[in-house]
């Protein structure tokens, strides 16, 4: 019988409404008691966890792993370990690939490589339409069948309105959400840097916010109508949370997330870090970062995902544009040629490995509580994913993070377990990170070999 203590740690478990110094003990890969004392039975090893936070695994519902497809990014094996090495127990894994997850056989294969690796679960998200190309829908019985637990054609948006409605239904039918990337692309015109002081700055086409609010507002007037449960991905605007306040209050059934870097970072940050700070959407402006702020204050958005989108210096154009950008450079006019080359630079930065540090700034800076931010990592996600997860009550299954809230460290993406190292946060000093990943019972993370 393997048994493992966890001695005088502050368990934060809000789906149990738990918040205070106990003892956990895990047992043949299930919790098997939380009290304040326990005694150490006989033959289990244990672990000092004074000042350390334990809370359920961490669940991170927007992630790409390029694997199928493009092992020079990321794979599912280095994926699934930096995840682990981020705090996250369970992550899901976006349909773009190459091939797309688009039928059964992709969601198979992801998942019999995932177990093969000892480190996070994967959590195979299904695309929405075929190849990803929005005309006609999947075969959503029989991705769920494989082991799909969401849908998504993130990256893109779903442009045909009716398909989407169909493509509502169908899931909806099945207990399954959608989750959107909200983009108009008749606005936001391929636009390299959100549209604004940035954008001009640096003599590129912008991002309009418009693009994803207008796109925002259709999607949830659809949803409504169809009575369906959906998902807004990585929601950047004001005008953005506004609706979703909006729609909330007319009866539409929708969640959202927010990234860190969107939380954590405005549009000037494309001028220190050109392509390392491009993404889809793009960074904001620091009205929007505000707005953010306020939605994670006061409940709006249901969860943080890292939205880890790993791309090779090749993808980035850095070979081009690298020289360009640093810190303590002024920001680039681009020419003509510059900005063709930084408009073509692929979208996303790694995610994965900051996602926890920057997240814990948000209780440090006295934005939420501690077990406001267990629940937007691990208890919404779980119900997002409809995982049986996201607690830490007798019976479960002992997925936990065991979180050092105070250490600090600095970001080296030298040292990230992902194949890629594209991050605007190179350099940053952050506080708190985790320092056990548990998966069904099993250290798939040990921090304390590497500690700062
Ligand atoms: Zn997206």
């Amino acid at each position: 019988m393997k048994q493992f203590l966890l001695k005088f740690g502050r368990v934060i478990d809000p789906a149990s409404n738990r918040d205070g110094v106990f003892d956990v003990l895990l047992r043949d890969g299930r919790v098997s008691a939380v009290e304040p004392q326990l005694p150490a039975p006989e033959g289990a090893r244990s672990v000092d966890a004074r000042g350390l936070w334990i809370a359920p695994g961490l669940i991170d519902v927007h992630v790409h792993l390029r694997d199928p497809g493009f092992p020079e990014k990321e794979t599912i094996s280095t994926g699934l370990r930096a995840a682990a090495a981020g705090g996250f127990t369970t992550v899901a894994a976006m349909a773009n690939t190459s091939p797309v997850n688009d039928r059964p056989e992709i969601t198979r294969y992801m998942i019999d490589r995932s177990r093969a690796i000892h480190a996070a679960t994967l959590v195979p998200v299904s695309a929405v339409s075929k190849a990803l190309a929005g005309a006609e829908t999947v075969d959503f019985e029989a991705m769920a069948e494989a082991g799909a637990q969401l849908f998504s054609d993130d990256g893109i948006p779903v442009d045909d309105s009716r398909l989407l409605k169909r493509a509502l239904e169908r899931a909806n039918r099945l207990g399954f959400a959608i989750s959107l990337h909200e983009e108009d692309r008749s606005l936001s015109c391929n636009g390299a840097v959100n549209a604004g002081d940035a954008s001009r700055r640096l003599g590129v086409i912008g991002y309009s916010d418009e693009a994803e609010s207008e796109r925002i507002r259709r999607d949830l007037t659809i949803a409504l109508e169809a009575n369906a449960a959906v998902h807004i991905a990585h929601v950047s605007t004001a005008e953005s949370l506004d609706l979703i306040r909006a729609m909330r209050i007319k009866g539409a059934r929708v969640t959202c997330e927010v990234t860190p870097h969107h939380f954590a970072l405005d549009d000037s940050a494309a001028l220190t870090w050109g392509p390392n700070a491009k993404m889809n959407p793009p960074l904001r402006s620091r009205r929007d970062v505000d707005a953010i702020g306020a939605a994670i204050e006061d409940g709006t958005i249901d969860m943080i995902a890292s939205d880890h989108a790993p791309h090779d210096p090749q993808s980035k154009h850095m070979d081009h544009l690298a020289g360009l950008f640093g810190p303590g450079m002024a920001a680039p006019h681009l020419s003509a040629d510059d900005a063709a080359e930084f408009a073509r630079a692929a979208n996303g930065i790694v995610g994965l490995e900051t996602s926890l540090g920057l997240a814990l700034a948000l209780v440090h800076r006295g934005l939420i509580s501690a077990s406001r931010l267990i629940s937007m990592m691990s208890a919404a996600p779980a119900r997002l994913l409809k995982l049986n997860r996201g607690r830490l009550a007798v019976g479960d299954t002992a997925d936990i993070t065991v979180i050092d809230p105070d250490v600090e460290w600095t970001v080296e993406p030298d040292r990230f377990l992902s194949k890629s190292r594209n991050t605007p946060f190179r350099g940053m000093r952050l506080k708190g990170r985790a320092l056990l990943t548990i998966v069904a019972g099993e250290i798939v993370y040990d921090g304390r070999k590497s500690a700062a």
